[in-house]
């Protein structure tokens, strides 16, 4: 199936549509208008989350985008602020949401390539208590990062050093599950330093709409009213959260093979001239193309409709793989790639 008039459509996990089991399992939910608390479904989807993830309580909101808000929310009040790395999600691609509805300012810190934020930074962007200052409240990590996998170690540390300073910890887990699947862990392991934990339902786990904020019971009951507040409060939304479910039932394991094709494609894609490919951790493949062919090499891949990301400037394009291109979708992009670069 084509979408945007694309057959090979890399640009993003968000672009798939939900399968027919999952259409079905849709259509037969049970449901109930969930801001009076009536719909079993959504609860349900709640309650696996927070189980899976291993906190107490579950909020199922329609985007990543406003989970982070809420999230962030429920830690900071006006006036305080939070930690985060210059390109993470909920301080560079979020519309400054933080800043503009929450009134709590971001301090953003150099991500190293790895995706960490330096501990030496962190600790000196820490403000001391002083009328001068906003209330550092908050440390803000997101994994996977540009699909990479922070250094479990590494988390270890930066969630000691900010619970020192009596800083809350938030993860942006929009693909937790891409890392805990290419770990082999359980998630629940990777969320355990954090107070509360956002993860997406809508981008390689296949699902049309959702993400799901997980922390305390206090946590989630205040994070309850910032959503309400937000518009984020939905009525028989079973039929989204059906999908959810469905979802983690069959769609999380599988992530392994994403990763696979994301490998096959990223070792396909370095052995072309005037590629230079980052070897993936789970389902992005960063490519630099050399800037002599890049406007060329793009057309190409347009007209043969492979879609790819090129935010970043046509000489740095994004991958992504997912449930919607399979491993022939794969060998059929690298010849067309191949194609035009052996010429
Ligand atoms: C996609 C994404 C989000 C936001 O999710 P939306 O549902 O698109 O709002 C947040 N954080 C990260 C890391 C993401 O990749």
């Amino acid at each position: 199936m084509e979408t945007a008039g694309l057959k090979y459509d890399f640009r993003s996990d968000t672009v798939t549509r939900p399968s027919a089991g999952m259409r079905a399992a849709m259509a037969s939910a049970e449901v109930g208008d969930d801001v009076f608390g009536d719909d079993p479904t959504v609860k349900r989807l709640e309650a696996r989350v927070a189980d899976i993830i291993g906190k107490e309580a579950g909020l199922f909101v329609p985007s990543g985008t406003q989970s982070n808000l809420i999230g962030l929310m429920t830690h900071c009040e006006r006036g305080d602020e939070y930690i985060v790395g210059q390109q993470a999600h909920c301080y560079r691609w979020e519309a400054g949401g933080a800043a503009v509805l929450g009134s709590i300012q971001p301090q953003p810190l150099e991500n190293a390539a790895d995706g960490t934020i330096a501990l030496a930074d962190i600790e000196a962007a820490i403000k001391p208590d002083d009328p001068h200052f906003a209330r550092t409240r908050l440390l803000a990590l997101e994994n996977t990062i540009g699909g990479k996998i922070l250094p479990t170690d590494y988390v270890q540390a930066a969630t000691a050093l900010a619970r020192k300073h009596g800083l809350a910890c938030h993860l942006d887990g929009a693909r937790a599950f891409n890392a805990a699947v290419a770990l082999g862990v359980p998630l629940a392991q990777l969320a355990q330093p954090f107070d509360t934990v956002s993860v997406c339902l809508s981008k390689g786990l296949g699902a049309p709409v959702g993400s799901v904020l997980v922390g305390s019971q206090a946590t989630i009951a205040r994070a309850r009213r910032w959503r309400k507040m937000l518009g984020g409060g939905m009525r028989q939304a079973g039929i989204l959260a059906a999908a959810g479910l469905y979802a983690l039932e069959h769609n999380v394991d599988r992530l392994a093979e994403d990763h696979a094709n994301a490998r096959t494609l990223a070792e396909g894609l370095a052995k072309l001239p005037g590629l230079t490919v980052t070897a993936p951790d789970t389902n992005i493949v960063f490519v630099n193309v050399e800037a002599s062919i890049a406007p060329a090499f793009a057309a190409h891949l347009a007209q043969h409709g492979i879609g790819v990301v090129s935010a970043y400037g046509a000489t740095r394009q994004r991958w992504v793989t997912h449930l919607d291109v399979d491993a022939k979708a794969v060998d059929d992009a690298l010849s067309i790639a191949s194609q035009f670069l052996q010429r």
